[in-house]
């Protein structure tokens, strides 16, 4: 590979910059400073661009605990984005796996490898998300024994044709529940509260399919994903 390419593919510079850094004498192969940017590399040789050592972006599999006020979009809007929060070369390559809310805390995955994304997000697969919900009023007795059969029968929702599928829902206390979703509907959670006549004040994603929210990521911060957490899916 070119040097100019293996510079832009490598960190955050373009190929044009890339060539820049050279010309200023910024970059070093195998320890001698190199300008030309048609240098082809061999696979030991070792570049380092002002002082820091390279090697090429692979594909990515990130774990990010999702802070509230942060969007899951690819275009720069009214938020920050959840790709924002990541310090890496090349971040706008990854993508988020399906969507959360702006306000929804929890897990959610980023990646640049898009077959590996659609398994978790197509529909056929079938991937279950949990949620926890914090709920405005509460939700006791007879009406929680029959949210949670509701949640398990399927339930229309407001606009939609076709019920929900067969929901879990867990009551954990007057105010609080937890749901496991198989399907990603547009705001899914919330709206089956609310057919419900509750509100979801607060919704914290904390699996997908096995993977759980890695509970030393304070919100904000993120890993990648070790090879045994990529397999799953
Ligand atoms: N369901 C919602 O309503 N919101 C989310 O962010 C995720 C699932």
């Amino acid at each position: 590979m070119r040097l100019d390419r293996f510079l832009a593919e490598s960190t955050d510079l373009t190929r044009s910059l890339a060539k820049r850094a050279l010309i200023r004498g910024e970059v070093s192969v195998n320890g001698e400073l190199e300008k030309k940017a048609a240098r082809h590399l061999e696979e030991a040789d070792r570049v380092v661009w002002l002082g820091e050592s390279l090697s090429l972006v692979g594909v990515r599999y990130i774990m990010l605990h999702k802070p509230e006020g942060v969007e899951c979009t690819a275009r720069r809007g009214l938020y920050p984005r959840a790709v924002d929060l990541l310090d890496v070369p090349k971040a706008e390559r990854l993508k988020p796996v399906g969507r959360l809310d702006v306000e929804t805390t929890g897990l959610l995955l980023l990646t640049d490898d898009g077959q590996w994304s659609h398994r978790i997000t197509s529909p056929r697969r079938r991937c279950a998300k949990g949620y926890m919900a914090q709920l405005a009023r509460p939700l006791e007795g007879d009406a929680a024994r029959q949210a949670v059969d509701a949640f398990a029968e399927g339930i229309v929702l407001e606009g939609d044709e076709a019920p929900t599928r067969p929901a879990e829902l867990t009551i954990l206390d007057a105010h609080r529940a937890r749901l496991v979703i198989d399907e990603g509907r547009y705001h899914q959670v919330r709206r089956m509260f609310a057919a419900i006549g509750n509100h979801v004040e607060a919704l914290h994603r904390e699996s997908i399919g096995p993977l759980l929210l890695d509970d030393a990521l304070a919100p904000g911060e993120w890993r990648e994903l070790e090879p045994e957490e990529v397999a799953l899916f």
